[in-house]
């Protein structure tokens, strides 16, 4: 094929075409503090329901604060990677405050969840070996197995059986690899199954909670502590601080073995910039609040339970509701919805920030995304390949930031779409 202009033009119009073209949207300005309202690039306020912020901690005056009086401090730059000089007081204040939330002997700072994901697999995992992954993982684990070399496979959507199965056919897997709270489905990993499994496989169990942290668990702990799972259980796990800790950079913890190998071995902790210091003053403000303003993680809890009790009243299919009919047609959402077999309970519906609403075609998730901007509502249409094909969605995600009133008036919009949607399907 002829390489140049045209090709990429050509490619560009295939997305188009299909519905699959991204768009960035510049955000202007937050109005009003804590109220969830943006101004993005189309110049009119919107209130946002796709961010990750599900504590509203993105804009705590005091985690501005801890940034700024450690930029005063220290400056900006890290200067070097963690092993050469850029590897300062803030770092590791803020790793041994994260290894003390989780009860661990030890965490590893990185600047991104994407980094720390692809530390854990290429060290943990190599060339004739093999890594078994959860079909809806997050891309960073997926392009993770690929860098480490092994062979991997994707098991089915949170079947433990199907893990059983593979293990069969691939007796050399070092590790078994899911997100902890799924990061477009909004559900549970079946934690204690894949534990037992990796246990009696010698496997690596390795979490990424990078959306359950701060939010899931009686303690925000995340999806381990609502499982009931330790450290013997789940011995790596991946967290972020860009979401429910409102900051930026991510985290991997574990034995004080695992950490020092990383630290040896792991090229995207070795060869990288140190996340600035600033950043980490602000994250480790950004945990201390999560924990004592408890309240916020219950907030956002409550609205979830609220959006979810409105939208199954109006119709709206959701992930995980036995609401009758309304299930969008050609829908092969993997999700909560899989039948249950005999000797597998039945998936159970936690309760969480990230509430999808499952629409099938690219094409009405664009429309409904566009309608929704009408409306004067950001929520962010999910699209292959993030998804599988025929599962576009909304992805609505709530924060302790919202009010009761915009919850109410998000459902309601979202009633008359796909009202709308119907009537166009019958
Ligand atoms: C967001 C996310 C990541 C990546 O984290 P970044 O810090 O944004 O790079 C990794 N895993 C999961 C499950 C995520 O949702």
């Amino acid at each position: 094929m002829k390489r140049g202009q045209g090709e990429i033009q050509t490619a560009l119009a295939q997305l188009e075409r299909e519905s699959l073209r991204r768009e960035r949207r510049t955000v202007e300005g937050f109005p009003v503090r804590e109220s969830r309202v943006a101004i993005v690039s189309t110049g009119r306020p919107l209130i946002d329901f796709s961010s990750n912020d599900y504590l509203g901690l993105a804009r705590h005056p005091e985690i501005t604060t801890a940034l700024k009086q450690s930029a005063e401090s220290q400056g900006v730059g890290s200067g070097a990677s963690h092993l050469v000089t850029g590897h300062g007081r803030e770092h590791e204040r803020l790793e041994e405050a994260l290894a003390a939330f989780t009860g661990r002997e030890r965490a590893l700072l990185f600047s991104t969840g994407y980094m720390a994901n692809l530390a854990v697999l290429t060290t943990l995992a190599s060339r004739g070996e093999s890594v078994l992954l959860d079909r809806l993982s997050h891309a960073s684990l997926i392009d993770a197995a690929c860098l480490s070399g092994a062979r991997f496979k994707r098991y089915a959507h949170s079947d433990a059986r199907s893990v059983e199965r593979a293990l069969a056919d691939m007796p050399n897997t070092s590790v078994i690899a899911t997100d902890g709270l799924f990061s477009m489905d909004g559900d549970v990993a079946p934690l204690d199954a894949l534990a037992n499994t990796a246990r009696s496989h010698s496997a690596w169990l390795v979490v990424d909670d990078a959306h359950g942290l701060g939010v899931l668990g009686p303690t925000g702990r995340g999806a381990l502590e609502e499982s009931g799972l330790t450290t013997d259980d789940v011995p790596v796990l991946v967290g972020t601080l860009g979401k429910a800790f409102g900051t930026f950079g991510a985290f991997v913890m574990g034995s004080s073995e695992l950490i020092e190998l990383l630290i040896q071995r792991a090229r995207s902790y070795i060869y990288t910039t140190a996340l600035p210091q600033p950043l980490a003053a602000a994250a480790r403000k950004a945990l201390e609040l999560s924990q004592r303003e408890s309240w916020r993680r219950e907030r956002v809890l409550m609205l979830a339970a609220r959006f979810r009790l409105a939208a199954a009243r109006a119709g709206i299919p959701l992930t995980g509701t036995a609401v009758a009919g309304t299930a969008s047609a050609g829908s092969s959402a993997p999700t909560a919805s899989a039948t249950p077999s005999a000797d597998t309970a039945p998936p159970k519906l936690t309760l969480s920030p990230i509430q999808p609403v499952m629409l099938g075609s690219s094409q009405a998730a664009m429309l409904a995304q566009q309608q929704l901007f009408a409306a004067g509502f950001c929520v962010v249409a999910i699209r292959p390949p993030t998804v599988p094909r025929g599962t576009a969605r909304l992805r609505v995600t709530l924060s302790a930031g919202h009010s009761e009133a915009q919850v109410d008036q998000l459902v309601e919009a979202l009633a008359r779409i796909c009202e709308r949607c119907r009537e166009s399907a019958a």
